[in-house]
């Protein structure tokens, strides 16, 4: 992408609505557009992270056996009323009247949809068990929308929905996705703290909010120390080996991890001081294991083995895809701007001209830019040095490849990498190979 001919925008001044960091950034770097209270157009450089980000979280449903799928956000009351959420859900759910008087809604959840769909092809409990998925758009209407992308009103999540014959297998479905979660967020930088959570109006037993550090979060937060040092996610543990993962998930789940909702001060005594760790964070992905609340009221029931009857055990798995892209920010910038995490940032490197018009310095940019194809932007524009700096310092490109006459008369790049701020003179080619490398 030429910057001469690209869509963009950055902005100079930090927008006077936005009170946190990510936010201020996403503006500033050109994201994301507000288009109404908590309603937001993503634009180049905002889709293209928004894309990788979902895709990460994609690849590691994927992995770990569920099947994407996906289901409309228009919905019909009708569902609703099935499960008795569509009076309890309240003034959240954003409801829409057809050209026919039908009542429909925009969907802030699927779980009616997606058992009702599964309902109509299930045949057996050999059919069992299943879990599905989609990344789509929802619509809650917040009372207080926030912080840009990270409470909106309008914002993309991948749920997905498991089906199992028994209570066992439903604990089992449940742990494939914590362990796919856990590998998700690595995959992504970033440390999210599995925490004991509160059901909620979703209902059930087991429960867990993935939580990002960050002084910004909404969540009053307690955790041992050791999840910031031990590699959960790197664990070798197939999510087909049900022993196997069970004893993961003990595992994991054994040191203290707790919401200020659940925060239990006997448990957290118990925890060695030395390792006491306590401060905010965002709650970036949530899982419930709620056994049979939809499938019962939704009449979803199969035949068994030996004429028994099964109604499937059930369990829901959220990610805030749009908000990881917020949060993403608030775990990795600076005065200056964003510093992309290199699996999800839009472009992985930012080609800078210092002398646009000297025919040595266009020819090398040219040269680099035409070989990085798609992985790089370049600042082809007339604009001064220092300019082009600090928008590359804001867009927060992994890498930026300085050329000027000097570098360019030795045939050398100024590679700056720009989470640590280190720079290096190579070649021409050292300079590709380390930036397709990551
Ligand atoms: P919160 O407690 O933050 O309101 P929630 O518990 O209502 O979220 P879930 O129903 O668990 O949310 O939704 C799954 C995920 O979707 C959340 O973990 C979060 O990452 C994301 N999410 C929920 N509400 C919003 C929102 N208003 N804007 C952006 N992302 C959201
Ligand atoms: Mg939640």
């Amino acid at each position: 992408m030429r910057l001469s001919r690209a869509f963009l925008p950055t902005l100079k001044e930090t927008p006077a609505e936005a009170q946190i960091a990510s936010h201020r950034l996403m503006l500033r770097a050109g994201l994301v557009r507000q288009t109404s209270a908590g309603i937001y157009a993503w634009l180049p450089a905002g889709l293209r992270v928004l894309r990788r980000v979902e895709q990460i979280v994609r690849e590691e449903q994927d992995r770990a056996g569920a099947q994407e799928i996906l289901m409309p956000t228009i919905q019909s009351a009708e569902l609703w009323r099935q499960s008795g959420r569509y009076d309890d859900y309240g003034k959240e759910m954003l409801r829409i009247t057809d050209r026919h008087e039908r009542e429909m809604l925009f969907g802030p959840t699927n779980e009616e949809m997606v058992t009702d769909i599964f309902k109509s092809y299930a045949k057996s409990y050999r059919d069992l068990p299943r879990n599905l998925y989609h990344i789509q758009w929802k619509f809650r209407d917040e009372v207080r929308p926030r912080f840009g992308v990270m409470r909106g009103r309008e914002f993309l999540m991948k749920d997905a929905y498991s089906f199992d014959a028994t209570a066992v297998g439903a604990r089992h479905s449940y742990r494939q996705m914590f362990l796919a979660y856990l590998r998700t967020f690595q995959r992504m930088g970033l440390t999210a703290v599995p925490m004991r959570a509160d059901t909620g109006p979703i209902g059930g037993d087991l429960s867990h909010e993935f939580i990002i550090l960050a002084e910004t979060g909404e969540s009053g937060v307690f955790y041992d120390a050791t999840y910031e040092t031990t590699d959960w996610a790197g664990t070798s543990v197939s999510t087909d080996d049900v022993a196997g993962l069970e004893a993961f998930f003990n595992g994991v789940t054994s040191s203290y991890a707790a919401t200020d909702e659940m925060h239990d001060e006997a448990a957290w005594a118990a925890v060695p001081a030395e390792r006491r760790r306590e401060g905010r964070g965002i709650e970036v992905g949530h899982i419930f294991y709620f056994g049979t609340k939809y499938s019962a009221a939704m009449g979803l029931s199969l035949p068994g083995p030996e004429g028994t009857t099964i109604t499937p055990e059930m369990g829901s798995y959220g990610i805030g895809v749009s908000r990881l892209v917020g949060a993403l920010i608030e775990a990795n910038h600076d005065e200056a701007g964003i510093k992309w995490p290199d699996s999800v940032a839009p472009w992985a490197a930012a080609v800078l001209n210092l002398r646009q018009g000297d025919a040595a310095t266009d020819a090398m940019c040219e040269d680099i830019y035409a070989r990085l194809g798609d992985a790089a932007v370049y600042d082809d524009r007339g604009s001064r040095a220092g300019e082009k700096f600090a928008d590359a310092d804001l867009m927060g490109f992994p890498w930026q490849a300085i050329i000027g006459p000097r570098g360019a008369a030795a045939g050398r790049v100024e590679l700056k990498r720009r989470a640590t701020g280190e720079r290096a003179e190579v070649s021409l080619e050292d300079a590709i190979a380390r930036i397709r490398g990551g």
